[in-house]
């Protein structure tokens, strides 16, 4: 960090600026004296909350932080991308991981079909929730334990993966023992206790963004399951709350780019969430590749209309199909975009 006087400071400002930096034991503060103005460097491992104080002493006219505060998450300590490995599934290197299944688990028809649709048309992990975070307390909230056993059988038919939320921290044990990826869901980017436990639980962990969080807040987030030991961390880009009300969310395409820039965590994307509209997913999705996503996450179900959850947004077998061939396309001819100039 580094600490820039005003061209009015004084010697007294400089001094509480240096006292003030060096009272953080392991911190040293080296005085820089330019043609215009005075830069005070900070060295060491810079506290969170000392870039806010430094901005409140007198003569100080700006801080600029050098390193990034997700230090696990980001590319500065970690140049190399991260893989995430689900058994035979590689998420992070140059093959799209597609992750397809119903928004909730609601039978054993619908899974097991649904599962054996999306594995024929190429998907490699199933998705599927049983712990449903709802807007109102009155719709479907998932069939809960019942959901997680029915997501076992499918993987036990087709021999696919499972991804599916966990929403509190008291879930964490029960759902980890069904689940191949545990989901933090976007409403839940921000609860610390449950990030803590699904760090500890060493399972791999997809963090979907928070709809109105910053980029720089979703790195931490995943910082906080890095920082539990836990480095099988992916994020997903499922779409921000904007101004529009025709899609649900908006995707920030511009995200896939920005975080494989700042971190070198897997950026998967979720055309269902971010549209809201079955026939936005597969434009979205493809922008998405086209983008540089490391996988995607949709919503296909046997039959969108009789679905409990997110019907208007969940594929037919059909259209995920057709999705998928483009997908390959798109992916076949993208390049990963370099990181440094
Ligand atoms: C989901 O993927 O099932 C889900 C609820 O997504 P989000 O948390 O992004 O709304
Ligand atoms: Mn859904």
């Amino acid at each position: 960090m580094i600490v820039v006087m005003s061209k009015d400071s004084t010697e007294e400002n400089l001094e509480e600026v240096r006292r003030r930096i060096e009272a953080n034991s392991g911190l040293k503060a080296q005085v820089f004296h330019g043609v215009e103005r005075i830069v005070v460097g900070v060295l060491g491992t810079v506290p969170p909350d000392l870039k806010e104080q430094m901005e409140l002493l007198l003569g100080v006219s700006e801080v600029v932080p050098i390193s990034k505060p997700y230090k696990l998450a980001s590319r500065e300590f970690h140049p190399d991308n991260s893989k995430v490995v689900v058994g035979s599934v590689v998420i992070g290197g140059p093959e799209p991981v597609i992750m397809a299944g119903p928004c909730s688990v609601e039978d054993e028809e619908q899974m097991i079909s649904t599962a054996r649709a999306v594995k024929a048309a190429g998907a490699t992990v199933l998705r599927g929730g049983a712990f449903k975070p709802r807007t109102s307390p009155y719709s479907f909230r998932g069939m809960g334990l019942d959901g997680l056993k029915l997501l076992k059988m499918a993987k036990e038919e087709t021999g696919l993966p499972i991804i599916t939320e966990v929403m509190a921290p008291g879930d964490v044990d029960t759902v980890a023992q069904y689940a191949d990826i545990l989901q933090v869901g976007t409403r839940n980017m921000q609860n610390y206790s449950l990030l803590d436990e699904v760090g500890d639980s060493g399972k791999p962990v997809m963090i979907k963004r928070g709809m109105a969080a910053p980029y720089e807040e979703w790195l931490l987030a995943a910082e906080y399951v890095l920082a539990r030991g836990n480095d099988q961390v992916m994020l997903c880009e499922r779409g921000i709350r904007g101004f529009e009300q025709f899609t649900r969310f908006t995707l920030d395409v511009a995200a896939i780019p920005v975080i494989k820039r700042l971190s070198h965590l897997p950026i998967l994307a979720d055309p269902s969430h971010s549209t809201g509209k079955w026939y936005l997913v597969t434009p979205v999705a493809l922008a998405a590749i086209a983008a540089g996503a490391h996988g995607l996450l949709v919503e296909v179900h046997p039959n969108p209309d009789l679905a409990l959850c997110d019907g208007p947004q969940s594929l037919t077998f059909e259209n995920f199909g057709n999705m998928m061939n483009q997908v390959r396309a798109v992916a076949s001819v993208r390049q990963d975009a370099p990181v440094a100039r």
